[in-house]
């Protein structure tokens, strides 16, 4: 559905106008399950892509598994958290793991890692405060205190603060959000992916977003929360944030099987003014 006059241009070339070739970042969707799985589905996970660096972005739970199906989890080069809700770190657990114990790595020195032949630690880039999340998860569930970051090297970014990540310039904006949150963009060489994370409506998440090659925004409910805070986006509120935002390209995602898909597609077309994607395990976006 394209809608006549609408503003938003649809960017899906890959080429300069000269016929250089830019880089292209691809984004495959690993989760898009919200809080709870989808059927065999995982919740919030992404896989970015570009000059073959690689980037796990949210790792909730049933991601390591999906992301095990496309990559080698020690050839991943950085993670990315945009907060710490269950189901965007819960797999952290099981992926430090993987880092120490798997077969690859052992014998496990009986005192933990750094050993001497240690395995790779990829950088965990997680909000303030992870640290200590992270200790009081680890700790609550069997692990030693320290697993996560036994596992991975934890900073705590600065949301303020754009990281470099390989080719990769991650930019974050706060949103609202039940607990500190970040929308998460990845730019390299002009290319632009911004993601939501999770958010009640915002100005500040359209003007991050603004003129982004490709938004993928969640749409996790399927009318605004009856009381308190908001926190979450309808697939029509949705739509409109992309509108507003100029986005290139909307993709909903957090969104459950349990909601009819085609629904929440007409509900976002109507309000974004042109054709609208809805996040599926597999799906594979490059911008
Ligand atoms: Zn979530
Ligand atoms: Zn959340």
């Amino acid at each position: 559905m394209a809608a006549a006059g609408c503003e938003v241009a649809h960017a899906t070339g890959r080429e300069r106008p000269t016929g250089v070739r830019l880089v292209a970042v691809e984004l495959r969707v690993l989760g898009k399950s919200p809080a709870w799985q989808d059927a065999g589905g995982a919740c919030s996970g992404y896989h970015v892509e570009a000059e073959g660096a690689r980037v796990l972005l949210d790792c909730g739970s049933g991601v390591l598994g999906k992301l095990r199906a496309v990559v080698d989890y020690a050839d991943v080069d950085a993670v990315v958290v945009s907060h710490l809700h269950a189901d965007h770190i819960l797999d952290l657990v099981p992926y430090a793991c993987a880092l120490v114990y798997a077969p690859r790595h052992q014998p496990v020195p009986v005192d933990g890692w750094p050993g001497t032949e240690s395995p790779p630690r990829p950088p965990l880039y997680a909000p303030p405060g992870a640290r200590d999340a992270f200790r009081r998860l680890c700790t609550a569930t069997g692990m030693r205190e320290q697993h996560i970051e036994t596992g991975f090297m934890l900073e705590e970014y600065d949301p303020g603060l754009p990281l470099q990540v390989g080719p990769f310039e991650v930019a974050f904006q706060p949103v609202p959000h039940f607990l500190p949150t970040q929308a998460v963009e990845f730019a390299a060489d002009g290319r632009r992916l911004t993601y939501s994370a999770d958010s009640a409506p915002s100005d500040d998440l359209c003007a991050f977003a603004r003129d982004t090659d490709l938004l993928l925004i969640e749409a996790t409910l399927p009318r605004p929360e009856r009381e308190g805070p908001r926190g979450h986006l309808t697939p029509g509120e949705a739509g409109d944030h992309g509108r507003r935002a100029g986005a290139g390209r909307l993709v909903l995602t957090h969104i459950s099987d349990e909601l009819d898909a085609e629904w929440a597609r007409r509900e976002a077309e109507r309000s974004f003014g042109g054709p609208v994607e809805i996040a599926h395990e597999g799906a594979v976006y490059t911008v």
